[in-house]
């Protein structure tokens, strides 16, 4: 059935009615960690809104059996790394440079890593505040990103297990995250900090003519150096919770990790590139997020993304999409942490063709021919957040430069430390395209106001077009 379906974002009963015409055989046989006796994950997206995901009912999916696998398994997460720990992996929080250091962790047998931060959807998919609330009777004020959650997440201990290990980047990043981080470290978790240094802007550089950085970039010598230091560190710690020390089993990880990467550029290109727009972006956002970490399973998640790079080839092949052909392309700056605000923006007429979601350092290819620590550290250089907001929207403004998009959206948090002051900045560096600046509300606050404020931005899009 789903061959032949036309492409379309259908709701949660949609995809209920939908289910039922899925066989045993293709719901048995996909697993996470490979297991046959509770390894299943393929359901209907309304047993998470069971689970407690009320947002779910608000939003649309796509239609196709990949996106039903791709969101049965981001929402079984929480299940998976419980489920590793009982089964004897060693789980292992790394937190603060989304991307980099789970290729360190995941080179060791048995060890699967974790992004605690990702908690920052929970209380949106979740439309409660209980996680909010309890982080600012902790000590995190309101006025700060909804990351906080995190806080309460690891004192409540019901989202992830306990970790084995924590290694936690801080340094030029996000303040509102480091403070976060140190909280719970004052919760009794212990903590191996990791330091990120600043980067200049490429041309201030001193440059080593023979690096490279997976962007054609050059970089600077000192920078990876230090960054080096920081890489051994989180290796010693992790040789000594397994008792492995083999670096060439890092060496193979990268090239795996290459693989995952190569995948999803491969991805966007074509869904950006296309006519007809193929796959939604609340999908695209997850497949992007998924470069962070595999949502704790790689091979599971490479499979899965295999099935969507097929869907969305086919769907190209056949000029069909998710959208109407006339919806205004746009850019999206920094993720939202309120999934429904990708949805409204499609709804309003939009689909976005590029982002910027601070997470470029997942994104780049990591060097394969040279030692993999430098390699690692060249290729976290192009981190969205340690260098300056200019370098962060260059990608953005060639963007508009090429006449790809006819406006930007950045979605911000009131009163966060980076994304909120950066947000501005990046405002004023885009003056040759309309951009709206969004403060996400709270959890279930997504008023008729600013759903309005989205329409009539698209509306003078749609003016300054014609
Ligand atoms: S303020 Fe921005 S960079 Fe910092 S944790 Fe929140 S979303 Fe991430």
């Amino acid at each position: 059935m789903f061959k032949d379906l036309k492409p379309d974002k259908i709701t949660l009963r949609e995809w209920s009615r939908q289910f039922q015409e899925i066989d045993d055989n293709t719901i048995h046989k996909y697993r996470y960690y490979g297991n046959p006796e509770w390894g299943m994950y393929l359901s209907p997206p309304a047993t998470f809104m069971v689970y407690g995901a009320r947002e779910l009912k608000r939003l649309k999916f796509d239609n196709s059996l990949a996106a039903l696998r791709l969101w049965g398994f981001v929402f079984n997460e929480s299940e998976r790394l419980f489920r590793a720990r009982q089964s004897g992996k060693k789980v292992i929080a790394t937190m603060g440079d989304l991307g980099t250091i789970p290729v360190i962790v995941t080179s060791f047998p048995d060890c699967i890593s974790f992004y605690p931060e990702c908690t920052w959807w929970t209380p949106f998919f979740n439309e409660s505040t209980v996680l909010l609330n309890k982080a600012s009777e902790l000590g995190i004020p309101e006025a700060s990103c909804f990351v906080r959650a995190t806080l309460a997440a690891f004192l409540k201990r019901a989202y992830f297990p306990k970790p084995d290990l924590i290694l936690a980047s801080t340094g030029a990043s996000c303040d509102d995250y480091s403070s976060i981080m140190q909280q719970v470290e004052n919760l009794g978790y212990e903590f191996t900090w990791l330091e990120i240094p600043y980067r200049r802007d490429y041309k201030d550089y001193a440059y080593n003519s023979s690096s490279k950085t997976g962007n054609g970039k050059k970089c600077d010598e000192r920078l990876e150096k230090y960054l080096v230091k920081e890489y051994q560190k989180a290796w010693e710690k992790m040789v000594g919770l397994t008792g492995i020390n083999d670096l060439s089993i890092l060496q193979e990880n990268i090239k795996k990790t290459n693989v995952l990467r190569r995948l999803v550029n491969s991805i966007k290109e074509l869904c950006y590139d296309a006519d007809a727009a193929p796959f939604p972006a609340l999908e695209m956002m997850a497949i992007e997020f998924g470069n962070l970490y595999a949502y704790a399973d790689f091979d599971e998640w490479l499979s899965i993304l295999q099935m969507v790079y097929e869907t969305i080839k086919d769907r190209v092949r056949r000029k069909v999409g998710v959208l109407n052909n006339n919806a205004l392309p746009i850019a999206w700056v920094t993720p939202t942490a309120d999934p429904l605000l990708l949805n409204i923006m499609e709804d309003a007429g939009c689909r976005v063709v590029a982002s910027e979601y601070v997470i470029n350092q997942a994104m780049v290819e990591i060097d394969q021919d040279i030692d993999p620590l430098h390699a690692l550290a060249r290729s976290f250089i192009n981190a969205s957040l340690i260098g300056s907001t200019r370098a962060r929207v260059d990608r953005i403004k060639a963007q508009v430069e090429a006449g790809r998009i006819a406006g930007v959206i950045i979605t911000n948090m009131l009163g966060a430390s980076h994304c909120a002051m950066e947000s501005r900045l990046i405002e004023k560096m885009l003056d040759k395209v309309p951009v709206l600046s969004i403060d996400v509300p709270a959890p279930s606050g997504i008023t008729e106001q600013l759903k309005t404020r989205i329409a009539a931005f698209v509306e003078t899009l749609r003016c300054a077009k014609s």
